[in-house]
C-alpha cells in the first residue's frame, strides 16, 4: 500500500473533474466578473451557473446564495451578521457546546461585546436535546446556531425538528454544514433553514472557497464591505476559479450521493466493526445510527492518540486525533469531552473520515496494521501495566464500579 488518507473531515484532495473545470479561469478566462467585455462576462457567465449548482443541491433560489472565502467567514458572517442586525431585538444566542471553533469562538467574541450566549449539552452520543433547546429560548433570543453534524465524531443533529422549532418561536436558525452537504441530502426549505455554512474543501473542491445560504427576507449584515459584489453584501474580487470549483464540486457531490453515502457506510461499519472486535478496551465516540457515512472516531484506553498517528503516519496512513498535544494545548478536544468522556480516554480517540477515494482494500489494510500498533503503545504504557496488574483499575474510566 502506498499512502492511505484517512482524514477527509480535515480536508480533500481536489477531484480531476473539478480541476479540469478551474484551470481555464486562472488564465485564459482572467477577466474581472464585474467588467463589462466579453472576458468579463465569461467569468460573470461561470459564477452564475455555479450559483445555480450550488442552489439547486440545497433546495435554495440562486438569489440566496452568496460565496464566501470559506466556511469559516460563512459562519462569522451569520453570526455577526446577525447579531449585529437584530441587536436592538435582542442579546441572546444559543448554540452548542461541540461546534467548530469558526462558531464557538465567534460566540465568544460577541460574548466579550456584550452579548448572552448558550451553550447547550449534548447527550453521550453527542446529540442535543430538543426540551434542553426548547428551554433555553428566551423573548431575547435572536438566533439558534447548531452544526448540521460533527467534525469530529460525526453526530448528525435532528436539524428539521430544530428548524421547525426556531420558526415558531420566530427565531433565526442558522446551521454550519461544512461536513454534511454534500454528504447527507439537505432542503433548506423542507428544513426551516434561515442560514447555512458550507465549505469547498471538504467536498471534493478547492480551499479558500465557501458558501453562505440566506434565506429572502433575512436580516443580516455585511461582513465584508468594499465593493458591490455578491450584490453589494460580499466584498472582493470574486474568486472565479474557486467558484467554478465549488460548483462543480457541490453539483458532482449531489448527483452522486446515495451512491457514495452508500458505499461510505459499508466501508465504514465495516472499518469500525473490524476496530472494535479486534483490539480490546476500545469504543466508538458518536452515534452509532445518525453519523456521517465517512466518519468512524474511536477511543483506546490507556494509550496516546498523537503516537498512534505517528506509527500509522509510518505505515503511510493519515489520520486524526482528538488529542491535541501538537497544538500545544494539554486539553482534549471540547467534543469529546461534552460527550462525556473523561481526560484520559479522549485523549487516546482516533478519527479515521473516509471520502470519494477511499476503497475496501484501504480499510482491510488498515484492520489488519492497527492491532498491532495499539499492543505496542499499550506494552509501553504505564498505565496499561498498572491495569494488567490490577493496581490501578479506578481512575481510568474502566468499568471496576469502586
Ligand atoms: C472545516 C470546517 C469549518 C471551516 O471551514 P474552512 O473552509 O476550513 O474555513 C467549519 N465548520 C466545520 C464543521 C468544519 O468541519
Amino acid at each position: 500500500m502506498d499512502k492511505i488518507y484517512f482524514d477527509n473531515a480535515a480536508t480533500t484532495p481536489v477531484r480531476k473533474e473539478v480541476l479540469d473545470e478551474m484551470l481555464p479561469y486562472f488564465s485564459e478566462h482572467y477577466g474581472n466578473a464585474s467588467s463589462i467585455y466579453s472576458i468579463a462576462r465569461d467569468s460573470k457567465k461561470a459564477i452564475d451557473v455555479a450559483r445555480e449548482r450550488v442552489a439547486k443541491a440545497l433546495g435554495a433560489d440562486v438569489n440566496e446564495i452568496f460565496f464566501t472565502a470559506g466556511g469559516s467567514e460563512s459562519d462569522n458572517w451569520a453570526i455577526k451578521g446577525v447579531a449585529e442586525a437584530l441587536s436592538q431585538k435582542g442579546n441572546h444566542i444559543i448554540t452548542t457546546a461541540i461546534e467548530h471553533h469558526a462558531v464557538l469562538h465567534t460566540c465568544e467574541y460577541l460574548e466579550s461585546k456584550g452579548f448572552e450566549i448558550t451553550y447547550l449539552p449534548v447527550d453521550e452520543y453527542g446529540k442535543i436535546r430538543m426540551e434542553d433547546l426548547e428551554a433555553a429560548i428566551r423573548p431575547t433570543t435572536i438566533l439558534i446556531s447548531i452544526m448540521f453534524a460533527n467534525n469530529e465524531i460525526g453526530t448528525i443533529q435532528p436539524i428539521a425538528e430544530i428548524g421547525k422549532l426556531a420558526h415558531e418561536k420566530g427565531i433565526y436558525f442558522h446551521t454550519d454544514a461544512v461536513q454534511a452537504v454534500g454528504h447527507v441530502k439537505i432542503d433548506v426549505k423542507e428544513m426551516n433553514i434561515d442560514m447555512l455554512s458550507l465549505s469547498g474543501h471538504k467536498l471534493n473542491g478547492p480551499k479558500g472557497i465557501g458558501a453562505l445560504y440566506i434565506r429572502k427576507g433575512v436580516k443580516i449584515k455585511s461582513f465584508i464591505h468594499g465593493g458591490a459584489q455578491e450584490r453589494n453584501r460580499r466584498a472582493g474580487t470574486e474568486n472565479v476559479p474557486g467558484i467554478v470549483g465549488l460548483g462543480k464540486a457541490i453539483e458532482l457531490a449531489d448527483a452522486e450521493l446515495e451512491e457514495t453515502s452508500k458505499k461510505l457506510i459499508y466501508l465504514r461499519d465495516k472499518l469500525i466493526k473490524g476496530i472494535t472486535e479486534n483490539i480490546p478496551y476500545c469504543r466508538l465516540n458518536g452515534h452509532p445510527v445518525d453519523r456521517l457515512p465517512g466518519n468512524c472516531n474511536i477511543s483506546f484506553e490507556f494509550i496516546e492518540g498523537e503516537s498512534m498517528l505517528l506509527l500509522l503516519d509510518m505505515k503511510g496512513i493519515f489520520a486524526s486525533s482528538g488529542s491535541a498535544c501538537t497544538s500545544g494545548s494539554l486539553d482534549p478536544s471540547h467534543v469529546l469531552l461534552a460527550i462525556g468522556l473523561p481526560h484520559e480516554k479522549a485523549h487516546g480517540s482516533l478519527r479515521l473520515t473516509l471520502g470519494h477515494y477511499n476503497t475496501e482494500e484501504e480499510v482491510d489494510y488498515i484492520i489488519k496494521e492497527l492491532p498491532p500498533i495499539v499492543k505496542r503503545l499499550r506494552e509501553m504504557s504505564p498505565l496499561y501495566e498498572d491495569f494488567v496488574k490490577g493496581t490501578n483499575c479506578c481512575g481510568l474510566g474502566c468499568s471496576c464500579d469502586k
